[in-house]
């Protein structure tokens, strides 16, 4: 006859292999990890007790093994929602938890019933499963690649519906048997569904994982870290698919070129410690005065850009020297004294048809037009030649 000992064995080692290759991943602080690694060594912990006590289960056996798998699975949901940012559980699910083990002891010790035991383990991990499957489906990142969590959100459903499939047959009478996880052909095939939907879980949340590992890489790849703006490599992509986006709705959008006046002076008589704070002032004051949907990108250097989406050359204009009057009124705290700092910019309007190479050389020749006619002023790239827009004073030079 079939023995679920072999049953309780394959989950042992999927637990066990779980358990090393989550813990491969500790120092990465993925949230909700030391939560998944916990669940895997309770279930493997109740899958010994259990395969130790196969051929008859004795009541503490059932007890433990019960509130073990129980533990795991609400241990499971919490680093779910851990994961994706939220609170980790609810106040009735720690009642429910509660009742459930109290429920366990009940129909073990006082009045030894195994229907309504299965009822409410199936319940609890039905509940769980199903919640694990639907924070992760309308948790989902968009911008993600939707795979592994769609994957999860599957393989959890499943889960849920195997056990609710159990809980029904245990309260119709079909699972009806004497003595707990004894091997009848539906206890088996619910046993195996069990077993078989955890490892899967584990893979599916190790997928989660690294994900969120990929995004974190890629998010360090794409930023700047001394102003938070887009490298250059990123600001060119997200430039081009706004360009081939434009072409596609037939809509509009502008590009700013920026570039600090004198900085090299600030380097010099502050040095470059200052100078980095003063990147770093420049950027924070752009990325406050631009909007949500504008585009912010370090070309190289003390050079930037912006890309104004849905925005007319002249709007832009407007925007660029709200940020330039800001940045010149703002000083930086240095140890001998304060640094202000300028910018000269250009800007210029995407003309259907032309390329991104195009756009950008036209806003730099008007950049370096500003810088001809004396620095901290934004001119547009029909202006040059003519009295530029938006040009106002002479730059002043840093203290
Ligand atoms: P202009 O007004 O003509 O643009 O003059 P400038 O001095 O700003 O231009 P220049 O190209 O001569 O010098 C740019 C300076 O920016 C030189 C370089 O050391 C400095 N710089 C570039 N990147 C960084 C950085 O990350 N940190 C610091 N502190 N300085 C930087
Ligand atoms: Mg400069
Ligand atoms: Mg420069």
């Amino acid at each position: 006859m079939f023995s679920p000992v072999a049953l309780y064995v394959v989950g042992i080692m999927s637990g066990a292999i779980s358990v090393v290759v989550f813990g491969s991943l500790v120092r990465s602080g993925i949230p909700g990890l030391f939560r998944w690694i916990t669940a895997n060594v309770l279930i493997v912990a109740a899958l010994i007790a259990l395969a130790l006590d196969d051929t008859s289960p004795a009541p503490l056996t059932i007890v433990v093994a019960s509130s073990l798998f129980a533990g795991a699975a609400f241990l499971v949901l919490q680093g779910c929602r851990v994961f994706f940012g939220l609170r980790p559980s609810r106040l009735h699910e720690v009642v429910a938890f509660t009742m459930l083990v109290i429920g366990i002891v009940y129909w073990t010790y006082v009045s030894p019933n195994e229907v309504p035991r299965v009822v409410l383990m199936s319940s609890f991990l039905a509940y769980v499963r199903l919640s694990v499957g639907w924070i992760t489906y309308t948790r989902r990142p968009r911008h993600r690649p939707g795979y592994s969590y769609q994957f999860v959100a599957v393989v959890a459903a499943l889960g849920g519906l195997v056990h609710v499939a159990r809980g029904l047959a245990a309260a119709v009478g079909w699972e009806h048997h004497a003595r707990f996880l004894e091997p009848t052909p539906l206890t088996i095939a619910f046993l195996a569904l069990g077993i078989v939907t955890l490892p899967c879980l584990s893979i599916g949340a190790l997928m989660l994982a690294y994900d969120r590992m990929a995004e974190r890489m890629e998010r360090l790849a794409a930023i700047d870290e001394l102003t938070g703006a887009l490298v250059r490599r990123e600001f060119m992509a997200q430039a081009q698919s706004q360009l081939e986006r434009a072409n596609r709705t037939h809509s509009r959008f502008a590009v700013a070129i920026l570039d600090i006046d004198n900085f090299k002076a600030v380097n010099d008589s502050h040095g470059h410690a200052a100078g980095d704070r003063a990147l770093a002032l420049f950027a924070s004051i752009v990325a406050q005065g631009i909007r949500r949907g504008d585009i912010f990108g370090r070309l190289g250097g003390e050079e930037f850009a912006i890309l104004f989406p849905e925005t007319s050359r002249a709007d832009a204009l407007i925007l660029v020297n709200s940020v330039r009057l800001h940045l010149a009124t703002s000083t930086l705290a240095v140890p001998c004294g304060e640094v202000t700092c300028t910018f000269s910019a250009g800007v210029d309007e995407y003309q259907p048809g032309e390329t991104l190479a195009n756009l950008i050389a036209r806003s730099d020749a008007a950049l370096y037009s500003a810088k001809a006619m004396g620095r901290n002023r934004v001119v547009s790239a029909v202006d040059i030649g003519d009295e530029p827009v938006g040009a106002t004073k002479d730059a002043p030079k840093p203290t």
